[in-house]
């Protein structure tokens, strides 16, 4: 072991990274500041914290979250494995156990002896020439962002928001049925709460009059698109949550067979079931507003939250600009960037984009060039998003989950539709990444 890479941050980037460089005999020093220091929405002492939801999401390939999980499993993600062993019922989702989930991973890297881990807080980025990972996180602290900031002068921020968690027991179980929509994985993986036409919109007019918290002066408010306050997508139209969060297709009451005209969902945050999370139900309402507004839905009047929602703030950086296409800032090649960090959004996403850094810290290390994952893989197309490759020219850098826009276009006309296009992507992805891997 004559190499040594620093990373810093031991979340969903870092420790894929360690891991698969330690996997090559490259030995890490990997730096984590937890638990002397905490972000505003890291809780545990273990690595790799889910901060908010504990799902990471749809595990079916035909989304192209499920198509990355695969992929990452191809590759003998670390993430991947301890979510794959830790996992809790939740539909067609890979849903874990988040504190079985961290224990997992902390687990697997001390069984490494290539990695050496630091309990201490970097402040400032590491100098040359020796390889080094950043990979702090969306909630960088202010040291390292604005050494981040100087050296890359791209820092944007946006706003993302977490959902609050209830007490199983006390949900009314006379008002909430268990079921998943269209029945998808065991059939009654979730807790739904119907609500009636009237119900709804008096909840619409709470969230709509509820008092919310103020950002903070530094903080401009840009919501990221897939992770909308609740009480903002109810600004943008009356029944615009009934065809979002609440939608009830597929969610007929069981009981009744009836079809309710919103519906609140409910996924389940540990094995056992004592606690749910409110799907979709991330806000920016004060939390004694969320207690007094939440308790309005029914079956919920008597809920214990066992966490509130929360806004906070996401740091990344202009990653076609400020970054190289193996993820190394242009301006200090000898620094990378992994996770959120450059613009991905989601734990699978940032996983692998650390698993993407750690094979081009090792391309390097051999003196080889960047070895590119295949454009039209999943693990490609958040490459293609990152180097601005998936973009139309002037578009400007946002985060994004991996989606099958970000792949090159099929080729020609694609029998089937959407669920076609979708198989044929599919397709396309395992063939190649299976000619990458080998
Ligand atoms: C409030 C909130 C809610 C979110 N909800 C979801 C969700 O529901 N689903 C989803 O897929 N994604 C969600 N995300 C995005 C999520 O953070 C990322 O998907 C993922 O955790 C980012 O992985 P990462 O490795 O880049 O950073 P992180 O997982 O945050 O890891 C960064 C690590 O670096 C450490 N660190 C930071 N600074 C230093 C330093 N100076 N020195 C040493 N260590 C340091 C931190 O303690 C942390 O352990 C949410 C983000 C936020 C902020």
């Amino acid at each position: 072991m004559t190499q040594r890479v620093t990373i810093i941050g031991a979340g969903l980037a870092g420790c894929e990274a360690a891991h698969r460089l330690a996997r090559s005999g490259v030995g890490v020093d990997l730096w984590e500041m937890k638990p002397a220091r905490r972000s505003p929405a890291h809780v545990l002492d273990g690595p790799c914290e889910l901060v908010c939801s504990n799902s990471l999401r749809s595990d079916n390939p035909l989304n192209a979250v499920g198509l990355l999980h695969e992929e990452l499993r191809r590759l003998d993600s670390l993430v991947l494995a301890a979510a794959d062993e830790t996992r809790v019922p939740a539909g067609d989702a890979l849903a874990v156990d988040r504190e079985r989930f961290s224990r997992r991973v902390a687990a697997r890297l001390a069984e490494r002896p290539e990695i050496r881990l630091h309990a201490a807080e970097v402040t400032a980025l590491p100098e040359g020439p020796a390889l080094a990972l950043v990979a702090t996180g969306p909630l960088t602290g202010d040291g390292l962002a604005a050494g981040l900031q100087a050296l890359c002068g791209g820092r944007l921020f946006f706003y993302d928001a977490i959902a609050p968690i209830v007490s199983a027991e006390s949900i009314d179980m006379t008002i909430a049925f268990a079921r998943s929509r269209y029945d998808k994985g065991s059939g009654a993986d979730y807790l739904n709460l119907p609500l009636d036409e009237a119900q709804y919109h008096a909840f619409v007019d709470a969230l709509l009059a509820g008092e919310k918290v103020a950002p903070h002066q530094f903080e401009e408010p840009r919501y990221f698109d897939g992770c909308l306050p609740i009480e903002v997508m109810a600004e943008r139209g009356r029944e615009v949550l009934a065809h979002g969060p609440l939608k009830p297709v597929g969610l007929e009451d069981p009981r009744t067979g009836k079809r309710a005209h919103a519906v609140a969902q409910l996924r389940r945050e540990d094995v056992a079931g004592t606690a749910w999370n409110l799907v979709g139900f991330q806000t920016r309402l004060t939390w004694p507003e969320q207690r007094r507004i939440f308790r309005t839905l029914p079956g919920l009047a008597n809920a214990e939250f066992l966490r509130l929602g929360q806004v906070h703030r996401n740091t990344f950086v202009d990653a076609p600009r400020v970054l190289a296409p193996d993820l190394s800032v242009r301006a200090r090649p000898h620094l990378f960037l992994a996770g959120q960090l450059t613009g991905v959004e989601g734990y699978v996403e940032s996983a692998a984009c650390g698993h993407l850094a750690a094979r081009a810290i090792l391309d390097r290390l051999a003196g080889r060039p960047f070895r590119p994952p295949p454009e039209a893989t999943a693990l490609g197309g958040l490459h293609r998003h990152l180097t601005g490759a998936a973009h139309p020219t002037g578009h400007e850098h946002q985060p994004s989950n991996v989606i099958f826009a970000l792949f090159p276009p099929l080729p020609g006309w694609v029998r089937g539709g959407k669920e076609g296009r979708k198989m044929a992507h599919v397709a396309r992805a395992r063939e190649e990444l299976g000619a990458w891997i080998s």
